[in-house]
């Protein structure tokens, strides 16, 4: 299990999450190249402990526990995951 980020971060992309994330799982973070191309950040599904840290941070709430994705956006457990798959 891990948490995810949904549509909502497109747009925002405020990395308010990255800076709380105790195991750096989030990206891509500001300082990396990525950033100024991705439209939204992933959370890495591997390495996500599932502390809920980042969630309450979100000024959007685009950040939601995998079992609680809304169905509409349900697509971005897989777009989390393959942004890291293809790295
Ligand atoms: S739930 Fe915790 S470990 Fe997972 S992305 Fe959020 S802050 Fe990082
Ligand atoms: S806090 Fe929310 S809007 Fe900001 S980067 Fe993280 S997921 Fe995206």
């Amino acid at each position: 299990m891990a948490y995810v980020i949904a549509e909502p971060c497109i747009g925002t992309k405020d990395a308010a999450c990255v800076a709380v994330c105790p195991v750096e799982c989030i990206h891509p973070t500001p300082e990396e190249p990525e950033f100024e191309t991705e439209k939204m950040l992933y959370i890495e599904p591997e390495t996500c402990i599932d502390c809920g840290a980042c969630e309450p941070e979100c000024p959007v709430e685009a950040i939601f526990e995998e079992e609680y994705v809304p169905d509409k956006w349900k697509d971005y457990i897989r777009i989390n995951a393959e942004w890291y798959e293809k790295k």
